[in-house]
Formats: structure tokens, C-alpha cells, sequence
């Protein structure tokens, strides 16, 4: 148990919470209190915004080799801090420690990646359409920005956010999940080392009405980029869009793994375990619609019940545990009213779902797989972000394309076959904004551009090259010698 006291980070001054501090409790052990972090109010997330105007003006100043290092040391640090990092996120968010370890690796390379694009700002040159006069144009930071992230990825979220907004000379202010402050606390006091500008960066942690909402209503943000529910990233659109600041969602989906009758049987089951039930189903890329042919769906079905055997499910810190903990009380009532509903509207659950009991007391559940279900199902529209994966028999290529397609969210959609006619086919007709051929639907790369289409995503793309787009502002300048 700690009693250490976590402050939040403002104008480059270590501050105590106007709103105390909350109790960040592991969901794998209610025993196990991790800290207490300081919750911000209002006036202390407005001063946040006013010191990062501050800030921003000098960092937007610093040389590029400068920014460059400090990206550099943040990424260095994560990576070689992974494991003691790694646990700490595993025990606040519940996902295993090998899911822990590598998350916090992973955000250490988008540390990496955008170090180098520090140096890759290249501008266009043009002919003006009148003699004698030249056009430059160029991209600027565009100032001050406003980060907020959900429980799920606790370390990965914030960092592919604040290594581009940071690299493209942006200030920030950070508002994480107040589920798992530690991993964002732990990432701040990293950067609070790197002698950036006061207010370049600050942490202000509190709830989403709270803090949240200073800074979604805010003009003294000049862009928003926000990741969690659906529910939320409406607020975060209406309230942006009233003050014309900028704004990028990332948002829930209901992805789909489509398995044809041609499919190598051993790599789909490995495609839709993986997907499904990884990260305790607490993925936005989770494939929770396994879309199957006839010719197929028996074997299919027998297979991924025999691997969902081997899983282990347990406390994410021990050894040989596949699957960690449900992050949070509400999160497993919400899981298991799905798999009521589920069943309550003709859906066959043929394996798991039970509620598990622990050496721990924590919110542990079997992975669970349900039959017979049919798109039009509350199980196969919503996101349950649940361990819980609902095969859906189609008649052929035709029937599961459109059954992937038939859904306003469109965040990634994967296809199992040997066949390059449907992988082609596929490639270019499913409407998500990542598509996986013969991988799961979750797992994506740091380098290249990551999102969705309808009401997964909004906005300009973030990661890869792409994330300029919302983290700068062009100018184009006309000069006449
Ligand atoms: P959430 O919407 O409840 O919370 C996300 C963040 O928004 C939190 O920091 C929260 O405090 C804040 N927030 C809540 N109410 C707010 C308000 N009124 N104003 C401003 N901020 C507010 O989501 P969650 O439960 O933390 O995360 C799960 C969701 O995130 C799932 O829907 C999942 O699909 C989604 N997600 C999407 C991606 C993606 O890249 N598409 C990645 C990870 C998670």
C-alpha cells in the first residue's frame, strides 16, 4: 500500500490538487492502492492553458537539434525503463506485464520516431502566378494543445499525442484517464527533466467533467486531440467546434475478423484469439464480430474454443498469465450485462464468461465466445470493450463483406484468406480506416498513419507522417525581390 502523494505538473512547478487526490487502486488487487494522485479543478487547469501560451512561445523557438534531444532522452528513458514502467502499468490498468513492457517500449519508439521527424520539416517552394514574385510555404506549430487520453493504453495514447505536438513545437497540456494516472505521472516527470520552457508541458489529472471540460470549452486551446468513447468525443466536437479550436477524435469501434472457407485454420484462430481477447478485450482494434463461412465455421469454432482453453487468465504480474484483469468494476457490470444480453437475444455461449475468483481480490472474467448471433444484435452493435468475441455464420465473401461494412463504426477490419481475388477485394472495400489481411485486427505500427472512418474517428489522422496535419498550420508566404 502507498501513501505517497502524486502532484500534478503546471507551469513547470510540481503543484497539490484544489480537489485532493484520488486513490489509484489496482483492478487486479483491490488491496493494492498504487498512489494518490492530485485532482485539478478548474482554475488550477485554466492556469495550466495560460502557462503553456507561455511556454509554447519559447519552445517554438528552441532549434531543432534541441527538440530533437529532448524527444531522444524521453524515448531513451521509456525504453530502458520498460520493465519497472511496464509493471507500473500493468498494475493500474490491469493488462499483463508482458502487455505492460511492451506498451511502454512502444511509446518509447514514438518518442523515437518523432525525434527524427523534428529534422524532417521540409517546406514547398513556388512560382507565383505573377512575374518576379516567389511563394514559400511552410508549417508552423499550432500552439497550444489539448491532450486527452482514456484508461485502456495508458503510457502508448498520451505518448503518440505528446511526442508529435512536442516535436512540432506545440505545448501541451496532458489530461489522462483518472482510472491510471500513474503511467501518465510517471511519463510527465520524465519530461519534467528535460529543462523544456515552464508550461511547455503540464499534467492536470481529475475527472473528465471537471478537468475535461475546462479544456474542451477552452479558446486558449488551439487544437484538442482526444481518444476514448464515442459518447464523449461528440462533447469534445461540439464544444471545439463552437470555439472554431481545431479538433481530432479517436473514438470506440466494433471491428470484425472475416474468416473465409479457404483461410489457413491454425492462423485465423491465432488471428481472432489474439484480437478478441487480447488486452482483456479492451481494445479499440479488438475484433469482438468473428465473421465466418459456412464451409468453415464448424472446424473454426471447435479450434477457438481449444485454444481459449489454453488462456490463462490471472493476476497480470504472474507468470504464464495471458489474460489480466477487467479494469474496473463498472467495466465488468458492463461486461457481463452484454453477456446477458447476448443470450437474452438468441446468441449461444459456448465458451466463458464466467466471473473468476483470484489469489487477489480483482475484477477477473473467462474470456467468453458466443454462437449463433446475428449482426442486428445489441452485442454486435455496440462496443463492449469486453473479453467477449460473437462468431456471426455468413453464406459467402458477398455476405461478410457486407456484414463487416453494416456498422457506424470503422476503426480496422481483418480478412483470414488464401485467396488474393478477396484479399484484393477486401483491401479496397472494407470501410475502416485499417485494414488486416491474414493478421488480427489489432496491432498496428508506429510509423504510419493509424484511425477510422463513420464513428470511430474525426478529424485528421494521427501517427506516421500524417500527424502533422493536426499538429501544425501551414502558412504560405509570397515574397518579390
Ligand atoms: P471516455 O470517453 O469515458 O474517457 C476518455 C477521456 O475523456 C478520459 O480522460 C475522460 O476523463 C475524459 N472525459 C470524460 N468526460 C469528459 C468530458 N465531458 N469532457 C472532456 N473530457 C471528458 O473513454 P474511456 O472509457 O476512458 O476509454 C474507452 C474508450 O476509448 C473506448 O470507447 C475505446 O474504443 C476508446 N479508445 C479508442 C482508441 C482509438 O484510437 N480509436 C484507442 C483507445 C481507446
Amino acid at each position: 500500500m502507498s501513501d505517497s502523494v502524486f502532484k500534478n505538473y503546471i507551469a513547470g512547478e510540481w503543484v497539490e490538487g484544489n480537489k485532493g487526490n484520488l486513490a489509484n487502486i489496482s483492478p487486479a488487487d483491490t488491496s493494492d492502492v498504487i498512489g494518490h494522485y492530485a485532482q485539478a479543478d478548474k482554475a488550477q487547469t485554466e492556469a495550466a492553458i495560460t502557462a503553456a501560451a507561455v511556454g509554447q512561445a519559447e519552445w517554438a523557438k528552441s532549434g531543432l537539434e534541441r527538440r530533437y534531444s529532448v524527444l531522444m532522452a524521453i524515448g531513451d528513458e521509456l525504453v530502458a525503463r520498460k520493465d519497472e514502467l511496464g509493471e507500473l502499468l500493468a498494475r493500474e490498468e490491469g493488462k499483463t506485464l508482458a502487455e505492460g513492457v511492451g506498451e511502454t517500449y512502444r511509446s518509447g519508439q514514438f518518442f523515437h520516431y518523432y525525434a527524427a521527424e523534428v529534422l524532417r520539416q521540409m517546406g514547398e517552394t513556388a512560382d507565383s502566378v505573377r512575374p518576379g514574385v516567389e511563394i514559400e510555404t511552410r508549417r508552423e506549430p499550432v500552439g497550444v494543445v489539448g491532450v486527452i487520453t482514456p484508461w485502456n493504453f495508458p503510457t502508448a495514447t498520451g505518448a503518440w499525442k505528446i511526442a508529435p505536438a512536442l516535436a512540432f513545437g506545440n505545448a501541451v497540456v496532458f489530461k489522462p484517464a483518472n482510472q491510471v494516472p500513474a503511467s501518465a505521472w510517471a511519463l510527465t516527470e520524465i519530461i519534467s527533466r528535460q529543462g523544456l520552457p515552464a508550461g511547455t508541458f503540464n499534467l492536470v489529472m481529475g475527472p473528465g467533467a471537471e478537468v475535461g471540460d475546462v479544456l474542451i470549452n477552452s479558446r486558449g486551446i488551439n487544437a484538442l486531440t482526444f481518444t476514448g468513447s464515442l459518447e464523449t468525443g461528440r462533447k469534445v466536437a461540439m464544444a471545439t467546434a463552437a470555439n472554431l479550436v481545431k479538433c481530432q477524435l479517436e473514438m470506440g469501434s466494433k471491428n470484425a475478423l472475416v474468416v473465409l472457407d479457404d483461410a489457413d485454420l491454425d492462423n485465423a484462430v491465432e488471428c481472432a484469439v489474439g484480437g478478441a481477447y487480447g488486452g482483456t478485450g479492451q481494445k479499440c482494434t479488438a475484433s469482438s464480430r468473428l465473421i465466418v463461412t459456412e464451409g468453415i465455421h464448424d472446424r473454426f469454432v471447435a479450434a477457438v474454443i481449444e485454444r481459449m482453453k489454453k488462456l490463462v487468465v490471472g493476476h497480470p504480474l504472474k507468470a504464464g498469465v495471458h489474460i489480466g484483469a477487467v479494469a474496473d468494476a463498472r467495466q465488468m457490470e458492463q461486461n457481463l450485462g452484454y453477456l446477458d444480453s447476448a443470450k437474452n437475444e438468441g446468441g449461444t455461449l459456448v465458451y466463458g464468461g464466467e466471473v473468476l475468483t483470484e489469489e487477489t481480490e480483482g475484477y477477473y472474467m473467462q474470456p467468453a465466445l458466443f454462437t449463433n448471433t446475428t449482426n442486428a444484435m445489441t452485442i454486435n452493435r455496440e462496443e463492449a470493450f469486453a473479453p467477449i468475441a460473437c462468431v456471426i455464420k455468413v453464406k459467402d465473401y458477398a455476405e461478410a463483406l457486407a456484414t463487416l461494412n453494416d456498422t457506424n463504426f470503422g476503426l480496422t477490419g481483418g480478412i483470414c484468406t488464401a485467396s488474393l481475388k478477396y484479399a484484393t477485394d477486401f483491401k479496397r472495400n472494407a470501410k475502416t480506416g485499417c485494414v488486416m489481411v491474414n493478421l488480427p485486427t489489432a496491432g498496428t505500427d508506429y510509423h504510419v498513419p493509424f484511425g477510422g472512418r463513420k464513428d470511430s474517428s474525426f478529424g485528421p489522422r494521427e501517427q506516421g507522417t500524417y500527424a502533422k496535419e493536426f499538429y501544425t498550420v501551414v502558412k504560405t508566404t509570397y515574397i518579390r525581390a
